[in-house]
């Protein structure tokens, strides 16, 4: 998407001024805003969060935030989306970088993942057949597509749950899952569905690049999509990490491929990292397989409590777009929402993303079949 270029001020503002600033916008704003911070975002962002989390739970956050009529999102341009989705009509979602977006997201186009189920349609036969299940890291009209076609969404943390639930409303049922090849083919896998059942859909070859005649045996069609920060991490850095302190423990995102969850010790969503890198005994650890801001909080948290955490890559894993949301751009945003409450009529909203309504309806019903299939999953669990 198109950032219109900072005002100048902006640009060469130094960091304690912006401090200043958006100290004042948030006092003067008060409770009619809410700044959401996702865990990747950098410190200098964090420590002006409301909240922290995921993408989803920041999203439900914003919706019962009732009084926040300008909810910012500091994260990228699907969770903004999200946000939009399951807010109501008078809170108003601003992304203050509009070219944050996600690689990963834009790696499955509505048009290329219609052009896939029109072939899978005529592949597949039987009533319900093929469900799309979509990683909430995509498109509004990802979301949507999958909520016409009695599809879903799912996040790190539920999406085993999502594919028991397909399965159990129709054992025969075939996965079309989007837009993260690893973190389906890591959940089947450890639900017990070998390799061999699975597909990879590649959007740039014909027929996605499977053999017409195998659709039969597949459980699950993968789409050919990733996540440019999570394939970063390889087998052999957790060899490396293991050479140098055998007690060391390795947890990585199921985002990571492969061989690398399948080498790691624990995989698990952000969420999960957070609480089992909390729950750590004093004196072990860990290398971590996801974001570096992350790693990085988690291992100034817990160094206070003799846990070692550190990345399990010797280079920075940074999700770059994340890092586009910096203090002269949450200045702005916040200067422009006073300065719109003060003078609506002069002074539009900056950044605003408002997904158009009929998406909305159809990506909401995705998102609401997640909510309540996780939810049910999580009243039958054992206490
Ligand atoms: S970390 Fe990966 S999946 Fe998450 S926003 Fe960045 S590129 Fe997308």
């Amino acid at each position: 998407m198109y950032q219109i270029p900072l005002p100048e001020k902006y640009e060469t503002m130094d960091s304690d001024a912006a401090i200043r600033q958006i100290r004042t916008r948030k006092e003067q704003i008060g409770s009619t805003l809410v700044i959401l911070g996702h865990h990747y975002q950098r410190d200098e962002i964090i420590q002006f969060a409301d909240f922290t989390g995921d993408s989803l739970k920041l999203s439900q956050i914003a919706a019962q935030q009732k009084e926040a009529e300008y909810i910012v999102f500091c994260g990228v341009h699907f969770m903004a989306e999200s946000a939009d989705i399951l807010t109501s009509a008078k809170q108003k979602v601003i992304l203050p970088d509009l070219t944050a977006g996600c690689s990963m997201a834009d790696m499955a186009e509505i048009d290329q993942v219609e052009e896939c189920w029109h072939y899978l349609e005529k592949q597949i036969s039987g009533p319900n057949q093929l469900i799309p299940v979509t990683y909430v890291n995509s498109s509004a009209a990802i979301k949507a597509f999958c909520g016409r076609r009695s599809g879903m969404c799912c996040t790190s943390s539920n999406c085993r749950a999502i594919f028991e639930a397909v399965w159990q409303a129709n054992p025969q049922a075939k996965i079309l899952f989007l837009p993260d090849e690893h973190l389906g083919r890591n959940t089947a896998y450890r639900m017990g569905i070998p390799l061999e059942q699975m597909a990879l859909w590649d959007p740039f070859e014909p027929g996605g690049g499977i053999p017409a005649g195998s659709f039969s045996r597949k459980r699950v069609i993968l789409w050919k999509g990733y996540c440019s920060v999570h394939q970063e991490f390889t087998v052999e850095q957790i060899q490396k990490a293991r050479a140098a302190e055998p007690q060391v423990k390795v947890i990585v995102h199921p985002e990571c491929c492969f061989e690398v969850a399948q080498a790691a010790d624990f995989v698990g969503s952000t969420d999960t990292i957070i609480k089992t890198i909390r729950a750590a005994e004093p004196g072990s650890s860990w290398v971590v397989g996801t974001e570096i801001n992350l790693v990085n909080r988690l291992a100034g948290e817990m160094a206070a409590k003799n846990v070692k955490v550190r990345s399990l890559s010797g280079t920075a894993c940074l999700c770059e777009t994340m890092y586009r949301i910096n203090l002269p751009h949450l200045c702005w945003v916040l200067d422009q929402i006073a300065e719109h409450i003060e003078n609506p009529a002069q002074v539009p909203l900056v950044n605003r993303i408002v997904v158009e309504e009929t998406i909305k309806k159809d990506a909401r019903l995705a998102l609401q079949r997640m909510l309540d299939i996780t939810a049910a999953a999580q009243a039958v669990k054992p206490a």
